[in-house]
């Protein structure tokens, strides 16, 4: 039993069962207790990779995506550069490094990053010596007057959902609850309407099970009501689809899945990102909103193959075989090429950001 686990079973005592939203914010980011407030996610050693952990032809490529686009907008001479949950801040230092030769770029560029843990803070400051970033809470509070270049990587899927049940007489919530013998455990609410899902009720039947995530569409929001006046764009790439779908609420530890429940605070716990929520909110804030692109296809746009021929002719033996491995793991199909998804926001009189379509 964590400590975690504990205070959650007395507040569900004193209060009664809360949102998994509730509970999955708490797992991951309660000051004390919470998952990124205390264990160390990502890596090898860590509960799990992410793209730029796996190769720094991941955040180059994202790297140059975002100063061709910035110079495809003529190179405005003041932009936020911004990062969503920049994790051990891999991927940003990589697009630092791959865009130093781009003339006038990071003398535009101002940092922001938004990052909800202390932690993490203190990694991504590690991994940026030469910059002098600007860390958030929130989307919310970054800069209003310039242009925004935002890169969103496994940012996304970390936010807190809530599951609701089509029943013929509304939804009922899912919700976590205690069970008899004091274990946390899923549990379903009386059923409710909810006017905001009747734009599901065409494409469910009952017993059919959706995921929404608040948080998500308030950050595309904050970000698109930036871009869609002042220019830029955002890169957001994750695992999900175009819909929520079913129930994707995940616990990972140690590379395995494991029982969401069971160690609060201990596990990684994501949901499948809802892409479409993602870009009817940026359409409503007045932004455009790019197709749907599988990693694979976007990081060969980018010339992926070509960086990573250039790359292995300095490489041999072990060396040379990991290279070709993690090529092969961000692009291909069967790896993360295909269940990872880009999703471009950009203003609607500009082209989308390099590697996507409109
Ligand atoms: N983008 C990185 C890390 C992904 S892990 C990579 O690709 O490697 C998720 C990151 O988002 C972590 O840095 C985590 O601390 C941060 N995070 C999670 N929830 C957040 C929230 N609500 N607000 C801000 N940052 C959050």
């Amino acid at each position: 039993m964590t400590a975690l686990a504990d205070l959650l079973r007395k507040q569900i005592k004193a209060t009664g069962p809360m949102t998994l939203a509730q509970y999955m914010s708490a797992c991951l980011l309660h000051p004390k207790h919470g998952y990124y407030t205390t264990q160390d996610a990502l890596g090898v050693d860590g509960d799990f990779t992410t793209a730029p952990e796996i190769s720094q032809m991941f955040g180059e490529l994202i790297g140059l995506c975002l100063a061709q686009s910035w110079m495809d907008q003529d190179a405005p001479d003041r932009f936020a550069l911004v990062e969503l949950g920049p994790g051990r801040g891999t991927l940003i230092a990589d697009v630092m490094r791959a865009t130093l030769q781009v003339p006038g770029f990071h003398a535009a560029a101002e940092l922001h990053l938004v990052e909800a843990s202390n932690r993490m803070r203190a990694l991504q400051a590690a991994a940026l010596p030469a910059h002098d970033p600007t860390w958030h809470d929130s989307a919310e509070t970054l800069p209003e007057e310039m242009p925004v270049y935002v890169i969103a990587n496994e940012f996304f899927d970390a936010l807190p959902i809530r599951q609701f049940q089509r029943d013929p007489k509304g939804w009922r919530e899912v919700m976590v609850g205690l069970s008899e013998d004091g274990g946390l455990q899923r549990g379903l609410s009386d059923p409710v309407p909810i006017d905001a899902l009747n734009n599901r009720l065409d494409d469910t039947v009952p017993g059919a099970l959706i995921e929404t995530c608040a948080h998500a569409t308030a950050v595309v929001d904050a970000l698109a009501r930036r871009i869609a006046p002042n220019g830029g764009m955002a890169l957001f790439i994750d695992y999900g689809g175009w819909h929520s779908d079913g129930d994707t609420f995940q616990a990972v530890r140690a590379h395995r899945p494991v029982d969401p429940f069971a160690e609060p605070g201990r596990a990684d716990l994501t949901a499948h990102v809802d892409f479409e929520a993602l870009a009817r909110a940026a359409l409503i804030a007045g932004c455009a909103a790019s197709q749907l692109t599988n990693q694979g296809v976007f990081l060969e746009r980018l010339g992926i193959t070509p960086r990573a021929q250039s790359l292995a002719k300095s490489l041999n033996g072990d060396a040379l075989d990991a290279h070709v491995a993690a090529h092969r793991r961000l692009t291909h199909p069967d790896e993360m090429g295909s269940l990872f998804k880009v999703l471009g926001l950009y203003p609607v009189d500009e082209s989308p950001p390099p590697g996507l379509d409109p």
